[in-house]
């Protein structure tokens, strides 16, 4: 399938294209399940099925992967887990990651915990956007929902990361009705004071997390709370965006974003392939479907053979998830290997 020459594999003009005709350019990349928090929506209740370590991709397998799915089009990243910054190793290995050639635009979720102490080694390694995760501006609410008492940390993670000029910084929040719906106001509300970008998520059904299905509360519900802040204006997406729908109110440093996963698909526009702790490569974050590549790279496969399986994925991505809302099909596999 690929012309070789003197060793080196080419791989001419392929791109990860599917047959509904997206072009697949964003990977995102669980390098641990493991996690120091313990959020309620995420963390199943068989906390003891952790992948074991030699279960978990390493560092260079990793870096292996993006430079063979960058020659193929990948040109954003984004790295996120379990927790990414509990990992060994991981400021090293982000410094390798964004020297990459092709990528565009690296970048990393985390819970915050450990953001404070490491924002300096995070900068350096190059990565320039991060998304913290905060469902509440509540002490003990954050405790109840992520099982720790880290809200003051994790604040301190956010400001050390706008002082050090990380800009924009994307606040997740995963809304649940009866737990943090009556916070919706004023978070949206930090988008007046600062220029952080809040991003209400939509819970989805993954794995066997400790939440009752019946606490779905979908974008257009929050946008419709939220509007008592003022006229959210939209704003117009740039080249690189993702599916978030995003708007401004007026007199706002910050923005608005919703990530309406089940409310209104929007598959018809992703671009996503996601590449598990394990080593398996998902064409759609809510279908079980996966390639295995951890298995062939192990086996020494050539870099040809591991681009066959990056198009194999991409040619069973399905044009759009079955899971709707108010419908309670779970998707098997954990978000925390999968890193949502
Ligand atoms: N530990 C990091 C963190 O907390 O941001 C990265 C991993 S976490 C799985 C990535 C994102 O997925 C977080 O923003 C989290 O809120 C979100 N998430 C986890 N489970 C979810 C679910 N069931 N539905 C929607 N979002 C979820």
């Amino acid at each position: 399938m690929y012309k070789r020459n003197n060793g080196l594999i080419k791989l001419p003009n392929l791109q990860l294209i599917d047959k509904y005709d997206r072009r697949l350019n964003y990977l995102r990349i669980s390098i641990t399940d493991r996690c120091n928090l313990r959020c309620i929506y995420c963390v199943p209740d068989d906390l003891h099925r952790r992948l074991p370590h030699k279960e978990i991709l390493r560092y260079e397998e990793i870096l292996r992967l993006v430079r063979i799915g960058a020659r193929l089009g990948i040109s954003k990243v984004r790295i996120t887990g379990g927790e990414p910054l509990i990992r060994k190793g991981v400021y090293d290995f982000l410094g390798e990651l964004t020297k990459i050639n092709g990528l565009v635009d690296v970048s990393l979720t985390t819970n915050g915990v450990v953001l404070k102490d490491n924002i300096k080694k995070i900068k350096s390694a190059g990565i320039k956007r991060i998304n913290v995760s905060m469902d509440t501006l509540n002490r003990q609410k954050y405790k109840d929902i992520t099982g720790y008492d880290m809200f003051d940390q994790v604040w301190e993670g956010i400001e050390s990361a706008q002082s050090q000029g990380f800009n924009p910084i994307k606040i997740n929040v995963v809304a649940l009705e009866g737990i943090n719906d009556d916070e919706l106001i004023e978070i949206a509300r930090l988008s007046f004071s600062s220029p952080l970008h809040i991003r209400f998520i939509e819970y989805m059904p993954i794995g066997t997390s400790r939440i009752n299905t019946g606490t779905h509360l979908l974008a257009p519900e929050i946008q419709k709370r939220i509007k008592v802040l003022g006229e959210l204006i939209p704003v117009e997406k740039g080249i690189n965006d993702g599916p978030a729908e995003r708007y401004k109110f007026k007199g706002a440093q910050g923005e608005i974003g919703f990530i309406h996963a089940l409310s209104k698909h929007f598959c018809n526009e992703c671009n996503r392939l996601r590449l598990t702790a394990s080593g398996k490569l998902r064409a759609c974050l809510l279908s079980d479907r996966q390639e295995d590549l951890k298995g062939p790279l192990r086996r020494g496969c050539l870099d040809s053979e591991l681009a066959d399986v990056f198009l194999r994925a991409v040619s069973h991505k399905p044009f759009d998830h079955n899971v709707i809302c108010n419908q309670p099909v779970m998707v098997a596999g954990r978000m925390s290997a999968i890193g949502g």
